[in-house]
């Protein structure tokens, strides 16, 4: 992309409403604009982070065997009065009447209507196990909407349902959404911990919520600081195999890390003092086992290999994507902005043109920009007729993990500059070897 035809509309100075680096960093790199109190339109810049954090997240579910579908946004009140979250669910839920007076309402999960798809469809245990899920907005109606995407009322999430014949299942089921969580977040560059944590209105006994350790927060976590040096990596899962599910299960939250919910004292002060941390954390995703709460209640049942109609075990398993993308930013700036781990940055890299509108540093900008677009890499390219300072201080608003400077100088002696954002290390060589470092 060349940045004269693209639209990031930079902002120089801070905007007054953002109360965190996040937000803040966001609405000056352009990214975002706020329509209505939690409600944003994602600006390209934006738009692109989202996407890629999308497509990881639906790579890692497909990697785990889960199933993608869509559900609509609306959803028809006489649900919710199934299951009776209706009147339960209390004023974060919007809800809308139609011309026709029907009661109708945008969804802020989608454990009921699942629950129809899924019974009015299968009517087996042989079509067991079966785990869908999908990304699409959700509306809930936030008291507080605040720090920006963190906390919206229209926001982004990938939310998916297990249905299993027996409870062990489920568990298998909860452990593997558990597996893919791991891997999902490591390769958004974020460390993000399983805590027990309280089920809330989507109820259940077993339940993890994901939190990313900021001081920024919301909730109020206390762990054993061993759980920070536990890592996932790229081990070989097998995400059938109940035993290596569970294992890692196991690895991942045996250490003590609970939420402020069902932080108990007792447990903590057993932990040896200085690994005892209190501290804050974001929740990017939480996972749940409810058993039989919404089979039972709207009738989802299988025919057990008995030949009896049995409710079959559930659970549902949300990832927080738009709030992810506060939350990357959160645990990666500086004081010059954003600093994006390599597998979700909106561009792979800058090209900062010296001295627009001189021939040979023309050419080899764009030299370097096809060069680097056959590769499949995805350039921003700073073609703008402005001064150095002003294009190395977007480009470091912005974030990305390189940058290449080209000037008539360095070109003299054959040589463009290839930066670091995250080291702020400058290196000198020819186009073709800073080309080779980024791919
Ligand atoms: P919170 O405790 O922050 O209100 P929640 O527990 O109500 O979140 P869940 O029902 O567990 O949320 O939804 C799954 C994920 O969706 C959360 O872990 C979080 O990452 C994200 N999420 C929930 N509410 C919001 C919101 N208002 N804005 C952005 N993301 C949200
Ligand atoms: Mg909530
Ligand atoms: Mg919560
Ligand atoms: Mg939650």
């Amino acid at each position: 992309m060349r940045l004269t035809r693209y639209f990031m509309p930079v902002l120089r100075e801070n905007p007054a409403e953002a109360q965190i680096v996040s937000h803040r960093l966001m609405l000056r790199a352009g990214m975002i604009k706020q329509n209505a109190a939690g409600i944003y339109s994602w600006l390209p810049l934006g738009f692109k982070v989202l996407r890629k954090l999308e497509n990881i997240v639906h790579e890692e579910q497909i990697r785990a065997g889960h199933v993608p579908m869509l559900m609509p946004t609306m959803q028809s009140a006489d649900l919710w009065r199934e299951s009776g979250r209706y009147d339960a669910y209390g004023p974060e839920m919007l809800r809308i009447r139609d011309r026709q007076d029907r009661d109708m309402l945008f969804g802020p999960t989608n454990e009921e209507m699942i629950t129809d798809i899924f019974r009015s469809h299968v009517s087996s245990y042989k079509d067991l196990p079966l785990t869908l899920y999908h990304i699409q907005w959700k509306f809930r109606d936030e008291m507080r909407p605040r720090f920006g995407v963190m906390r919206g009322r229209e926001f982004f999430m990938k939310d998916g349902y297990n249905f299993d014949l027996t409870k062990e299942d489920a568990l298998h089921a909860y452990n593997r959404h558990l597996v893919s969580y791991l891997r999902t977040y490591e390769r958004m560059g974020l460390q993000a911990i399983p805590m027990r944590a309280d089920s809330g209105p989507i109820g259940g006994d077993d339940t993890h919520e994901f939190l990313v350790l900021a001081d920024t927060g919301e909730s109020e976590v206390f762990y054993d600081s061993a759980v920070t040096d536990l890592t996932f990596g790229d081990r070989d899962i097998d995400y059938d195999s109940v035993a290596q599910c569970q294992g890692v299960m196991e690895e991942f939250t045996n250490l003590y890390a609970r939420t402020d919910e069902t932080h108990d004292q007792a447990l903590f002060d057993a932990i040896p003092a200085e690994r005892q941390r209190k501290a804050r954390g974001i929740e990017v995703g939480q996972i749940f086992y409810f058993g039989t709460k919404y089979s039972d209640a709207m009738g989802a049942k299988v025919q057990g290999p008995d030949g009896k109609p049995t409710a079959v075990h559930m659970g549902s398993h949300g990832i927080g994507v738009s709030r992810l993308v506060g939350a990357i930013i959160e645990a990666s700036h500086d004081d010059k902005g954003i600093i994006w781990p390599e597998g979700v940055t909106p561009f792979h890299c800058g090209i900062v043109n010296l001295k627009q509108g001189d021939a040979e540093a023309d050419a080899a900008c764009d030299a370097l920009y096809t060069s680097l677009r056959a590769l499949g890499l995805d350039p921003l390219y700073d073609d703008r007729k402005e001064r150095a300072g002003g294009k190395f201080a977007t480009m470091d608003l912005i974030g990305l993990p390189w940058r290449i400077t080209v000037g008539p100088r360095g070109l003299k002696n054959g040589v463009v500059e290839l930066t670091s954002r995250k080291s702020g290390e400058s290196v000198e060589m020819p186009p073709e070897q800073a080309v080779e470092k980024i791919a």
